[in-house]
């Protein structure tokens, strides 16, 4: 398949080695071996008789970090919409879409696709309206699933002619993942973008078609209104547009599982305002979730509630995962930040140390990702038998240095600039020390970013 794939066993070696987030895994003057793109050993270091041996010193080495919640086409929507209310940037960021082309698509994603790899992100779950992600996503080797969304809250289209046209895109999405490390799932926008008949209609055709689902839900308090009232911004919006709206009287949890969208293939995006019978529905239903701190924060829509939902379950199952979400509500694709957050904002929020801990944010981000999009039976810890899917953070940084607990450095301190080397199916992905050219080996991402300069021209230039 490909060149850069060893097919002689590999010893990585390094200072620390994390294969898991159980509290004393780390394992200190480590190595991993490697063959064929699968782990073969993770433990103390060991002769490597003709083998090849690369010794990356003052690192550690984690399994590849899992971002279950990306929109990578959004890339060029990087710091375009700042310090707007919730309502007026979703409906802003939709008006702008039209002024770009599939190219621009194309390559913003492509450069989203990149940053997730030179940030040690080797899994992704993305969200994507144009298909650029995945494009993107293949370009740069990553491995994951995307997610076509659907739109159609009003009645101009049939449920039908949705479905038909959905059905189509993922024909054609499965035949472009073909060979990748990539599959399709659907996503039904959000409860304010999805009418109830053809959420329905969703569900069903993803579960005929044994198809993931995706979907953003109880993220901000205009929605919960919405949902529990029949008001606020996206009402007044809905009488505005003519759009019929039966007020469900329920939280977006208990009316998406009504429609049948819950259960263990759905991965739940924010979850900020769920009530207790809305946590109960998730439990119940086995309902996977992605939490993103530094999105809910930066939009103004509050903490979710972790230790309540019962989800951060370190070692126990738990299926939550961590999500960079764009980095138009972000504004990075750093994981290490998203650990940090999710751990500060909640002992910020319930004001005391033991709301959370570092290995259970480090658990979201590796294990508790791979749960979260149904991989973890290859993907999530750094085990034999499992994909040799591995991030290299430096841990000598004059911000990082020195290390007394790995786990500690890397979810307090570390950055995703930290990241030395990613490798995916012991492959090299990225590599910090190649000269710029040859950092992504073989893959060469500058028509991609000249294009997104060039529609970011675009993007200055919009007028509504
Ligand atoms: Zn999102």
């Amino acid at each position: 398949m490909n060149a850069r794939l060893s097919h002689k066993p590999v010893h990585l070696r390094a200072r620390w080695i994390m294969p898991t987030s159980a509290e004393g895994s780390a394992i200190e003057n480590g190595e991993i071996v490697f063959e064929n793109g699968t782990l073969e050993y993770v433990g103390p270091q060991r002769p490597a008789g003709t083998d090849q041996v690369i010794d990356i010193g003052n690192c550690a080495l984690l399994p590849g970090l899992v971002n279950v919640h990306t929109h990578l086409d959004y890339t060029l929507m990087r710091g375009l919409l700042e310090d707007v209310e919730f309502f007026p940037w979703i409906r802003e960021l939709t008006a702008r879409k039209a002024a770009l082309t599939q190219a621009d698509w194309i390559a913003s994603a492509t450069c989203g696709a990149a940053e997730a790899v030179a940030s040690g992100i080797t899994t992704i779950g993305d969200c994507c309206d144009s298909g650029a992600a995945l494009t993107g996503a293949i370009a740069l080797g990553l491995r994951g699933i995307v997610y076509q969304e659907v739109f159609g809250i009003d009645e101009s289209r049939p449920v039908a002619a949705i479905l038909q046209e959905l059905k189509q895109r993922v024909i054609n999405l499965n035949a472009e993942a073909d060979g990748s490390r990539l599959s399709v799932g659907i996503s039904p926008h959000a409860p304010y973008t999805v009418r109830p008949e053809l959420m329905r209609a969703l569900a069903e055709y993803a579960l005929a078609e044994n198809l993931r689902i995706c979907i953003h839900a109880s993220e901000s308090q205009a929605e919960v209104e919405l949902l529990r009232s029949g008001t606020g911004p996206f009402a007044e919006m809905f009488t505005r547009r003519g759009i019929a709206w039966n007020v469900p009287r329920k939280g977006a949890a208990n009316y998406l599982h009504d429609l049948g969208i819950l259960g263990p293939n759905t991965l739940l995006v924010h979850g900020v305002q769920l009530a207790a019978e809305e946590r109960e529905a998730l439990r119940q239903t086995d309902t996977a979730w992605a939490h993103c701190p530094k999105s809910n924060a930066k939009l103004g829509n509050g903490v979710a509630s972790l230790p309540m939902l019962g989800l951060v379950s370190q070692g126990k199952g738990g299926a939550i995962g961590l999500g960079s979400d764009s980095v138009a509500s972000n504004n990075s694709m750093d994981l290490f930040e998203e650990m940090r957050f999710a751990v500060l904002m909640q002992r910020a929020a319930r004001r005391k140390i033991a709301a959370m801990n570092a290995g259970q944010a480090f658990e979201m981000a590796t294990l508790g990702g791979a749960r979260a999009l149904g991989m973890d039976n290859r993907i999530g810890t750094l085990e034999p038998g499992k994909c040799a899917d591995i991030c290299v953070v430096k841990l000598d940084g004059l911000h990082s240095a020195p290390t007394y607990e790995p786990i500690n450095a890397i979810v307090y301190a570390a950055r995703a600039s930290d990241v030395q080397q990613t490798w995916i199916d012991g492959e090299l992905h990225y590599d910090a020390d190649a000269p710029p050219s040859e950092q992504f080996p073989g893959r060469d991402i500058s028509p991609a970013r000249e294009q997104l300069r060039n529609a970011a021209q675009t993007m200055r230039e919009w007028r509504p």
